[in-house]
């Protein structure tokens, strides 16, 4: 069926590879070693009809109880590093700023400091943030007024069929919380590697100003208990963010099952830890809808729903 140099495992239970630490197995689950056996995996699966999930952190979906039917693929063996020559001109810009090539199954949060203590900046306001480079690329991850949209130079993807194609820059593809990879032919990509755009800083002023935004993670909350960032998208042009809505309605607090929302961050929904998928599944549509009673406004979930439901 799947003969690799990775790891393929039947029915593996995918509460251990998510931060919420909920969610039924994978009905096949994947690690491939290298490029040749993602290819396998994939063209495999698409002979064989059978749906792929791209794994990347985990930590911005909820997997249903019942599990992901089809091929669950982690990427976390692509993990390349590698910074280009600051002194190199870049060809194309002729900018001759540090380039920095990231594996997508690489932490993002890794790579941040990596490369910040090295004395490159531009990845490390994502310092603290969980999930991959894939992930963080697929979410167009956000955090402290910066984008990671905005450091891309280009993305190399296998397709379905295995092909590798790169993806220069195209910033009109990029929105809040939105790339080219949720819609589309974008949707049937796996990202393999991205070139990002860095600056040189000072590693010791870097570090600090990384360590900062951690204590500011921290200071939120959202090391506390296992779950999956915002739950809602903040749509600023409703006048506050979704927290400062959930706030306002009296929903801190709210229980169902064994998942609540957290006391202390009115946008993070917790697992207590025994919750069910479904008790979070539940619990974001109820805070929703009394949102939209109470203010009229629609929050946009955050968190994705993946498998079975
Ligand atoms: C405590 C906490 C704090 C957080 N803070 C923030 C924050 O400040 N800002 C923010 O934006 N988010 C935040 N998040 C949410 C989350 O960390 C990010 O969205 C992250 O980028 C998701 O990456 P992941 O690798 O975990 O993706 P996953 O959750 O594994 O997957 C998310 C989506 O990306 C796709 N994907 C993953 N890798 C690939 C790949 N290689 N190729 C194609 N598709 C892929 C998956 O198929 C899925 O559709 C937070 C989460 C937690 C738990």
């Amino acid at each position: 069926m799947f003969n690799i140099k990775g790891i393929v495992i039947a029915s593996e239970p995918m509460w251990r590879h998510t931060t919420f630490e909920t969610g039924g197995p994978a009905e096949l689950y994947a690690v491939p070693a290298d490029v040749e056996d993602l290819r396998f995996l994939l063209t495999t699966a698409r002979r064989e009809e059978r749906d792929v999930f791209i794994l990347g952190g985990g930590s911005n979906i909820l997997v249903a109880d019942s599990g992901i039917r089809g091929l669950v693929v982690n990427t976390r063996l692509f993990n390349e590093y590698r910074m280009e020559s600051a002194g190199e001109k870049n060809n194309k810009t002729g900018s001759g700023k540090p380039t920095l090539i990231l594996g997508a199954g690489l932490p993002v949060s890794d790579a941040a400091w990596m490369s910040g203590s090295s004395g490159f900046g531009g990845l490390d306001f994502l310092f603290g943030m969980p999930g991959t480079v894939g992930g963080a690329l697929w979410m167009n991850a956000r955090c402290y007024d910066e984008e990671i949209a905005e450091k891309i130079l280009w993305i190399d993807a296998m397709d379905r069929s295995g092909r590798i194609s790169r993806i220069t820059m195209n910033k009109k593809e990029w929105e809040y919380k939105h790339s080219p990879f949720q819609t589309g032919i974008g949707k049937k990509l796996t990202i393999l590697r991205a070139a990002f755009s860095m600056y040189q800083g000072e590693p010791e002023t870097l570090k600090a100003g990384m360590r900062e935004k951690r204590d500011n993670r921290e200071l939120k909350g959202h090391y506390k208990a296992p779950c999956a960032g915002s739950a809602f998208k903040n749509n600023r042009t409703f006048g506050a963010p979704s927290g400062v809505l959930i706030e306002k309605c009296g929903l801190k607090g709210l229980r169902i099952g064994g998942a609540s929302v957290a006391p202390w961050h009115a946008n993070i929904i917790i697992n207590e830890g025994s919750a069910k998928a479904a008790d979070i599944r539940n619990l974001l549509d109820e805070v929703a809808g009394k949102v939209a009673e109470s203010t009229g406004f629609h929050m946009e979930p955050e968190v994705l729903p993946v498998g079975d439901w």
